[in-house]
């Protein structure tokens, strides 16, 4: 259950109902999300009735939720700032969510050299995209295959931020390795073979950063979400979902892109989600159509595998864009944003959703050019 709280209470009130709650034998934490102050009831109140809560002084609402995350559900409009720690403190961080514009994060399946990844993280600053993405540890589903080059690709990593100002997405695949990713990271990416990994959820939940958690390929929606609120109940908030395909009678493709699930997860929480047409469809022709519904059906963003010769990507090379392609898309994206009118709002950041980048100079151009 949910308390919401009247909007000009101080804080002593607050208190004051926190009081009386814990006096009832309540367990309760109190939240601030979009500027206002609920309050989570986290014992079983199943039993009780509205009227015990919405009778103390300073409760103006009690809500039962259906499911049980209800931090995920507390949170309303919530916009992700990211910026490139590498890259020094003078660039303006990007902001990803309610509000504001959709980005596009980019970049190879895995860091495959130094050289590479600085070329290929100039090709897709060039082509639009506002994050680059890598893996350093791969999480590969047979042991023979390349498992990533480690500690030495997120070496690589940061000095391709470093030169681009780009931030990085990269992975993290066990909690021990938690510390030495978040180092060189700048979100902290969660794959899906790991959204059930409870120990590695709650270690990112510990760490106050940016995390981009990827829905399990058989994960249920209200699953996805309560591995979000492991994250959550570690007190950070700055996570953004991904929808990456899942797994279904359907093998044409790699797996099947539930594209409902970027709405349904919108009506039931506030967080950022982001779509991964590469994995979904794991289909270099597939990924602009899917990309465009994507931004079409509200995503607040893209994961894009790019690489500067897809057929020579040393994992996933299916499914590797060039960077012609991804500036195809980042058109598409503008297009469609313009006609649809999105990222028109202002997110809890308070910012201006105009923000400077190339994605941004680019819709200014083409919006002019209309
Ligand atoms: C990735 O994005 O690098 C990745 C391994 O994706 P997934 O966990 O969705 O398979
Ligand atoms: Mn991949």
């Amino acid at each position: 259950m949910i308390l919401i709280l009247k909007p000009e209470l101080d804080s002593e009130s607050e208190d004051r109902v926190l009081d009386r709650l814990h006096e009832l034998g309540i367990n309760a934490q109190l939240v601030r999300t979009s500027g206002r102050a609920v309050i989570v009831l986290k014992s079983d109140v199943s039993e009780e009735p509205n009227h015990r809560f919405t009778q103390i002084e300073g409760v103006v609402k009690a809500v039962r939720l259906a499911a049980g995350y209800s931090l995920a559900s507390s949170i309303k409009d919530k916009s992700v700032a990211i910026s490139a720690s590498s890259a020094g403190k003078s660039l303006k961080p990007s902001f990803i969510g309610s509000g504001h514009m959709p980005l596009v994060m980019a970049g190879p399946c895995s860091v495959e050299s130094a050289e590479h990844i600085l070329e290929v993280a100039a090709s897709v600053k060039e082509a639009g995209a506002s994050v680059l993405r890598a893996g350093a540890f791969k999480p590969r589903t047979s042991p023979y295959e390349f498992q990533g080059l480690k500690e030495e690709g997120l070496e690589y990593l940061k000095e391709a931020s470093k030169r681009t100002g780009l931030p990085i997405v990269t992975e993290v695949l066990s909690p021990d390795k938690v510390e030495t990713v978040a180092e060189f990271a700048d979100i902290l990416q969660i794959g899906t073979r790991n959204m059930y990994n409870y120990e590695l959820l709650r270690e990112v939940g510990r760490l106050g950063r940016p995390v981009l958690l990827k829905r399990g390929m058989s994960a249920t929606i209200d699953e996805f979400l309560y591995a979000a609120e492991y994250i959550l109940k570690e007190g950070n908030e700055q996570l953004i979902l991904c929808e990456r395909g899942i797994r279904t009678f359907e093998n044409r493709l790699r797996n099947t892109l539930d594209l409902s699930a970027v709405p349904l997860l919108k009506s039931l929480s506030g967080l950022p989600v982001v779509v991964d047409p590469s994995h979904a469809t794991g289909s270099r022709a597939m990924v602009r159509p899917m990309s465009r519904a994507a931004i079409a059906c509200g995503a607040d963003g893209l994961l894009l595998e790019v690489h500067d010769r897809p057929d020579q990507s040393i994992s996933d090379a299916e499914q590797a864009i060039d960077p012609g392609e991804l500036a195809a898309v980042v058109k598409d994206m503008v297009a469609i944003v313009l006609a649809l009118g999105l990222g028109a709002g202002s997110g809890d950041s308070g910012e201006s959703a105009v923000e400077e980048n190339a994605l941004f100079a680019s819709v200014r151009s083409l919006s002019e050019s209309i």
